[in-house]
């Protein structure tokens, strides 16, 4: 976690997802995890592991895998296996509705080789069979000790106890009393489900919580909720996000809130993803979250303006991207030889206006030339200028400066 953040986070138990001598904490003093969901089909191991992969290297650090019937079931081993032979070292949560106490049950090496278990408490079944096959499940997860996270979710939430409310609550409410009824469902359902996990002998600290609804303010509602009935750690997500920018412009609405009040110890953002567009865009919109708030650096930011008349070419528009590609790419090699390089900022610029003093206050910043100007690139290095870039090979020389850079301040 970044310690300099203003942001003071809810206290909440630790939870350990432990694998093959790896470890992954949620809650406590970690920093909020990022995590992602597949979307293959789990039965096959090699398109499943390949993705987990991707995921895993866009910075996903806990992966979700659907596990809902015995194909699925019988290809986890083989998925973690493939993983183990890649070095790629990111615990996989298996996801479970209607029938996950039968697969735990009939595959123990599917028990065994995920790291956690995602219980939707809606979909374990209904009436006396509920608490039967519950509890079939939180002994699977004592059995091979592994956390859980009881996952509750506004589409598929426990019948019987939204009946019970509502029986309770329903003469003569009005639609925003029905809303609120179904909001206090969802929370009962998650503390209920892990109350009765406890009983069944799961420790306290082994268990998340998340109730995910698709509506913004339902959900910071919730949470809020939520957060001050216990002291599980939070998983949050605002489920159905949606497509393209509202997806991500609803989730950043909703986690920012909860964010900024300290609530949540592990995120994703579930995008609709757009034919054609990688399944790591989720991953690199919650880490953007986390790191415009300041809860964490991930890979060096690059603030460049809007652009506007001033700006006559797509040059600056390029240039600001192909920084932004180039930090990304050599995340993975920096991190190991430049610790602290991730807090970086660059500050591309369209135009004198703004240009110089945007850039003076970026680690690195260069202010292209704007219409009417001289065709020459002032570059700021920690605030002062010291070099001025000229002619056709400006994004060049410029990630020289940024390698550079890069080479002399974050030292081992
Ligand atoms: Fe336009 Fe210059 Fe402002 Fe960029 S810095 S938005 S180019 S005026």
């Amino acid at each position: 976690s970044n310690p300099t953040s203003p942001i003071k986070r809810r206290v909440s138990q630790q939870s350990i997802i432990e694998w093959a001598g790896q470890v992954v904490t949620v809650g406590g003093d970690a920093p909020v995890r990022v995590q992602s969901m597949t979307n293959t089909d789990t039965a096959d191991a090699i398109a499943t592991a390949i993705q987990v992969k991707e995921l895993a290297k866009a910075g996903s650090e806990i992966v979700r895998i659907t596990v809902d019937n015995p194909a699925a079931a019988a290809a986890v081993p083989a998925i973690r296996e493939q993983l183990d032979k890649m070095d790629v070292y990111v615990p996989l949560v298996g996801d479970f509705h209607y029938n996950g106490h039968t697969l735990l049950n009939d595959y123990p090496d599917c028990a065994q080789a995920l790291s956690k278990y995602r219980i939707n408490p809606g979909n374990v079944g209904q009436g006396a069979k509920r608490d039967m096959q519950f509890s079939q499940m939180i002994e699977m997860a004592c059995r091979y000790k592994k956390p859980i996270r009881i996952g509750v979710n506004w589409g598929s939430l426990d019948q019987d106890l939204l009946a019970k409310l509502l029986d309770q609550n329903a003469v003569s409410a009005t639609p925003k009393e029905l809303n609120q009824v179904m909001a206090e469902a969802l929370i009962q359902s998650a503390l209920q489900s892990a109350q009765r996990a406890q009983e069944l002998g799961l420790p306290s600290n082994q268990i998340t919580l998340s109730c995910k609804v698709s509506n913004v303010q339902d959900l910071i509602s919730v949470y809020r909720d939520l957060a001050v009935r216990c002291d599980y750690p939070l998983h949050l997500g605002l489920t159905e996000a949606g497509i393209g920018s509202k997806g991500i412009v609803a989730s950043t609405a909703a986690l920012s809130v909860l964010l900024q009040e300290g609530i949540g110890d592990t995120i994703r953002i579930s995008l609709t993803p757009e034919p054609g567009a990688p399944r790591e865009n989720e991953v690199i919109v919650a880490q953007e979250i986390l790191q415009t708030m300041g809860l964490r650096h991930f890979t060096p930011m690059v603030i460049a303006c809007p652009g506007c008349g001033r700006t006559t070419s797509t040059y600056f528009q390029e240039l600001a991207s192909r920084i932004q590609s180039y930090l990304r790419h050599q995340m993975p090699i920096w991190k190991k030889n430049h610790p602290g390089v991730e807090s970086m900022n660059v500050a591309v610029m369209g135009c004198i206006v703004n240009g110089p003093g945007e850039s003076k206050h970026a680690n690195i910043g260069i202010s292209l030339p704007g219409t009417g100007e001289s065709p020459a690139a002032p570059v700021f290095v920690d605030g002062v200028k010291v070099k001025t870039l000229r002619g056709d090979k400006i994004a060049e020389e410029f990630q020289l400066i940024v390698d550079e850079y890069v080479k002399n301040t974050y030292q081992n």
